[in-house]
This record gives structure tokens, sequence and C-alpha cells, in this order.
């Protein structure tokens, strides 16, 4: 009689953005209105619309995108420069 050992398939993990914080809360210069945005894993926003008074926001000089002038926490790319 022969055996068989059955491999049991390894779940690989991604750590490599697991530890980011993907929310930012971007303050509107002009009224001050506060905004939860959730904050793109691959590329920033270079262009921000408050929602409250209508101005459109963009980084300062500088910065990369909106999340880096104006948000709670910079965007993921920031983040992940911090890190290393
Ligand atoms: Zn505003
Ligand atoms: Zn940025």
């Amino acid at each position: 009689m022969m055996e068989r050992n059955i491999e049991t398939n390894r779940n690989i993990e991604k750590v490599s953005f697991r530890d980011l914080n993907l929310k930012s809360i971007i303050t509107c210069p002009e009224c001050n209105y506060q905004q939860e945005e959730n904050i793109p894993i691959i590329y920033g926003k270079y262009i921000y619309k408050c929602k409250n008074c209508g101005k459109i926001l963009l980084p300062k000089e500088g910065d990369c995108c909106v999340f880096c002038s104006y948000g709670s926490i910079p965007c993921a790319a920031k983040q992940k420069e911090k890190n290393i």
C-alpha cells in the first residue's frame, strides 16, 4: 500500500499596504469644511473639489497631491517613504 502526503496550499500574504492608513480628512482652506476621503493606493489625487463651497483644491508647490497639502494623512506614496 502506498500513502500520499497531501500538501495544503499556503496562502501567500501580501503585506505591502497593510500598515498604511488609507483614510484622510481633507480640510478646505476656503471654508474649513472637513471631508473624509479614501486615499487611492497607486495614484494620489491631484484635484479635489470641496463638497461644501465647490472650491477646486490643487496641491501646494512641492506636494504631490491634495492629501499631502490638505489631508490629515498624506498619500500612500508619502507614507511608504516615511516608513522606509
Ligand atoms: Zn470649501
Ligand atoms: Zn501625496
